[in-house]
């Protein structure tokens, strides 16, 4: 697994923070330079997340061991294009169109990028894949994709991790809406995978930010050797942990999907609506006759969708996300007005 290791951060040292030094009971923490007066906030956060992490792997049945938490999984992402690939040297390689965030973190870590153009219909041409992708460091999979919505298959991304010699990045962010099951299940037999998830979508908690990595033990160790020591607040832990123990998660997944598809029927239905994918995620990408219109027209009535039109094999495409069904139903009634339907 080494190799996959930016060489001069192999082996590096971490920052030892004062609370990995000492752990247990004391009365009295003179160790941090913290500020004894009393606020609820005084004290670092626990920097491994311990708490966090074992409800995390209770609610996911992933083992503890094999989580790492980052500030959203975009933090995630960029660690783990931080710890892989040396910065003017490397490239990465990601479809087209994707989530926009992979070109600005390949940007900002000074590494080149390759697109894979996906077809008209969003799907990827695996028999060119291993050459289009020979001699890159990374390669993110977008699982299923954002802005398209599809699923791609897993057993076709299993070929890929045999045989390439970079490190594949599969950013699970939607996988909870999907019927596929997560990738996660293999790290340990893949040591060139790992599985990024989010708490941003399925489970509600985009403004707290908690990310994750899903991999096997020595990439969770490799990460937490350069991240930021206490990169997520003490607040985000225990509110975390409170949400999720104190949810329905299943039931709350279970609505968006019946919203989804109610959606997705009605679209297609719709007058002046050309074409709507199918999704596996909390948004719909569908074609117009004229998105740009459209897009307008629905942000006057006060309603914001995604305007992909500019994306790879976009053209004339809004991405709408699954919203309550007094919001769904409102932009829905307003797609109807505006096309005198
Ligand atoms: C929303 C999104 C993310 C970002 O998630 P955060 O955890 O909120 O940073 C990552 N990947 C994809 C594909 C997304 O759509």
């Amino acid at each position: 697994m080494k190799q996959f290791i930016r060489k001069d951060l192999q082996g590096i040292t971490p920052y030892s923070s004062a609370r990995d030094e000492f752990k247990g009971e004391a009365g009295i923490w003179l160790d941090a330079n913290e500020n004894a007066s009393v606020t609820a906030w005084n004290r670092y956060p626990d920097p491994l997340q311990g708490k966090l992490k074992q409800t995390i792997s209770e609610l996911k049945n992933i083992p503890v061991e094999n989580l790492f938490l980052g500030n959203g999984s975009d933090e995630v992402l960029d660690l783990l294009l931080r710890l892989t690939c040396t910065p003017f040297q490397d490239t990465i390689a990601f479809f087209d169109p994707s989530y926009g965030m992979y070109d600005v973190l390949a940007r900002i870590n000074g590494l080149s990028t390759k697109r894979i153009p996906l077809n008209e219909r969003f799907e990827v041409d695996w028999s060119q894949l291993s050459e289009a992708i020979a001699g890159t460091r990374a390669l993110i999979i977008c699982n299923p994709n954002n802005p398209t919505g599809n699923l791609f298959s897993q057993e076709a991304i299993c070929a890929v991790l045999r045989t390439y010699q970079g490190v594949v990045i599969v950013d699970e962010a939607y996988i909870d809406f999907s019927e596929q099951s997560s990738m996660s299940k293999l790290v340990n037999e893949f040591p060139n995978l790992v599985v990024v998830q989010t708490l941003s979508k399925a489970y509600g908690m985009a403004g707290l930010r908690v990310g994750m990595a899903i991999a096997n033990i020595e990439w969770i160790a490799a990460l937490n050797s350069i991240k930021p020591p206490y990169n997520l607040s003490s607040l985000v832990q225990e509110t975390a942990v409170n949400l999720i123990q104190s949810t329905d998660w299943k039931a709350v997944i279970t609505d968006i999907i019946t919203e989804r598809n109610r959606l997705f029927e009605a679209l297609s239905q719709q007058k002046g609506v050309v074409e709507v994918f199918p999704s596996e995620t909390n948004f719909i990408l569908f074609r117009v006759e004229d998105a740009t219109r459209l897009y307008r027209s629905l942000a006057d009535a006060g309603v914001v969708v995604r305007n992909r039109s500019s994306q790879y094999n976009c053209n004339n495409t809004l991405r709408v996300t699954i919203g309550s069904e007094a919001e769904n139903t409102l932009f829905l009634t307003l797609i109807k007005q505006f096309y005198n339907d």
